[in-house]
């Protein structure tokens, strides 16, 4: 009779690397052979957040790991299945642990991971989940935060000895090959296609692209850090790989300490080490406070009043494709469209468009931005989103004026006219409102904004002075401040 070995799967999420990886030392420790798995569930398909550009990205990201798996004999299963389902079927099997990081995602997942526990429960699996960068599950207070997070970053990083890996051999008698495996040519084709203008994923594209950072494009990321143009080149571009686990924070942020002493580069390395723990701050505001998907984190703005009129919908598919009339309102989304990418000041300028100049509710804008991102990780993204939009009652209400980003930002147009192709032959005195050309510049250049371009959907002063005054006379109401009180005490970290 066959008898089932005990086995254990190493559950891959949003950690698509083989360095610093936790939980496949602890599997590799435990000596049982070993399913490194990828799991694409149902609900997926579902989520709105999810586009090609994120599977191309994570499909790279597994090729990457496959050939890297492929010298040790061995590989990343994919599968496709309810993990539940999965599970049941495997333990069939002789799965007995599951190890994995934990995952700070949507409620989607925060639904799944209870299932699952569940289920490990009932059928004695033993699941060990490793924390997901500095982020503490649970926490009551931030008061220790910083140190913790100093703490967890330097400590020594978990390199698995890939070739103590042991390979699960199913006895011929039982399964073929274990459930819900899925080959590549059963998934979606424009999966594996790559796109030249997004970023490529995968672990060694990370290491690429954080070294290249430090030979010289990042000694002037802190001069360029709000240049839509130019910080596509000066910015470090780890985002995505931050996002899907290509590289862990605390890698980027060893290597990033070893270039502080370094001539010219203090600044720009200063800037991206803050931004690298901003990072993990974002991510435990969301793991703390996770029901803000649904609703905003200062309670009392759910009575806020946005313009919902039909009009609206209008204005919310001219945001959402880049069709405004405002030049750079539209470069930035259709960038983004185009590429998955664009930098911190331009992003909060869009949302400060949506939310304040268009009056519209921010639960209707936030996930179609979020699914443009291709570095979109829930925890950053639901608290930005909101900071931006000015419904925390404890940050400074920032409406960005688009005219004046436009100006002091992109002052010749060059990202303008490299995402408004239509705009390309306007002079740059007119570029940052186009509509204000004068006739005759407009003939000698053939240009007609109505039909060459669009006309602004709203007056953008206007609209801002608008904004203000419903802004500010919520902000003084009591029930917004009692909220304000409960999230500094809840989310700030003392200095
Ligand atoms: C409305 C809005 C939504 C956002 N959504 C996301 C998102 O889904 N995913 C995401 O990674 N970033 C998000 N950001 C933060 C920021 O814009 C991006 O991290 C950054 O532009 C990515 O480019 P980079 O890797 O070149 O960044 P760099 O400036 O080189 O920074 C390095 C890393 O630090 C982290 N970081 C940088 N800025 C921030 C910030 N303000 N808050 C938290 N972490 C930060 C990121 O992991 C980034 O990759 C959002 C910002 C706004 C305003």
């Amino acid at each position: 009779m066959n008898r089932t070995q005990p086995f254990s799967l190493v559950w891959l999420k949003r950690d698509l690397r083989l360095r610093d990886h936790h939980p496949l030392c602890n599997a590799i420790a435990l000596g049982n052979p070993i399913v490194i798995a990828y799991v694409i569930e149902p609900w997926q398909h579902l989520d709105g957040h999810m586009r090609t550009r994120h599977w191309r990205f994570i499909m790279q990201s597994i090729e990457d790991m496959q050939q890297e798996l492929g010298k040790f004999n061995h590989q990343v299963t994919i599968c496709q299945a309810d993990i539940v389902k999965l599970l049941d079927a495997w333990s069939i099997a002789g799965l007995s642990h599951i190890f994995s990081h934990q995952e700070i995602g949507l409620a989607h997942s925060f639904l799944r991971d209870k299932e699952v526990l569940g289920f490990c429960n009932r059928s004695n699996i033993n699941w060990q989940e490793s924390p997901y960068g500095a982020v503490l599950r649970p926490l009551s207070n931030r008061l220790n935060w910083r140190k913790h997070w100093y703490g967890r970053i330097k400590e020594g990083v978990y390199d698995p000895d890939l070739s103590s890996l042991e390979t699960l051999k199913l006895p011929k008698s039982q399964l073929a090959e274990l459930p819900y495996q899925i080959s590549n040519k059963a998934l979606p084709s424009k999966w594996f296609t790559e796109h030249k203008r997004f970023q490529k994923g995968g672990e060694k594209l990370a290491w690429y692209t954080l070294h290249d950072f430090f030979k010289e494009r990042g000694k002037h990321y802190f001069g360029n850090i709000g240049k839509p143009e130019r910080a596509r080149h000066t910015c470090s571009r780890l985002s995505p790989y931050l996002a899907w686990g290509n590289i862990s924070i605390k890698q980027a942020f060893q290597v990033a300490r070893q270039h502080r002493n370094r001539d010219g580069w203090a600044r720009s390395v200063e800037a991206l080490c803050s931004r690298l723990s901003w990072h993990c701050h974002f991510i435990q505001k969301f793991e703390s406070e996770h029901e803000i998907e649904h609703r905003p984190v200062n309670h009392a703005y759910q009575a806020f009043e946005y313009d919902n009129s039909h009009a609206s919908e209008t204005m919310l598919d001219a945001w959402k494709t880049g069709n405004t009339g405002i030049p750079i309102i539209d470069a930035s989304m259709r960038a983004l469209i185009q590429t998955g990418y664009l930098n911190f000041r331009m992003r909060a300028m869009l949302v400060s468009f949506l939310c304040h100049h268009l009056n519209i509710d921010w639960k209707r804008g936030v996930t179609h931005l979020g699914s443009l991102f291709l570095d979109f990780e829930p925890g950053i993204h639901y608290p930005q989103f909101q900071m931006q939009a000015g419904i925390t009652g404890t940050n400074t209400i920032r409406i960005y004026n688009p005219i004046k980003q436009s100006e002091d930002k992109d002052p010749e147009g060059i990202f303008i006219k490299k995402w408004v192709p239509e705009l390309s032959n306007v002079p740059k005195e007119y570029i940052h409102e186009v509509h204000l050309i004068p006739p005759i510049e407009a003939q000698l250049i053939d240009f007609d904004v109505e039909k060459d371009y669009v006309l602004p959907i709203v007056d953008v002063n206007e609209r801002a002075k608008l904004a203000r005054d419903r802004l500010w006379q919520f902000r003084k109401r009591m029930d917004v401040k009692a909220e304000a009180k409960r999230i500094l005490k809840a989310h700030t970290v003392p200095n």
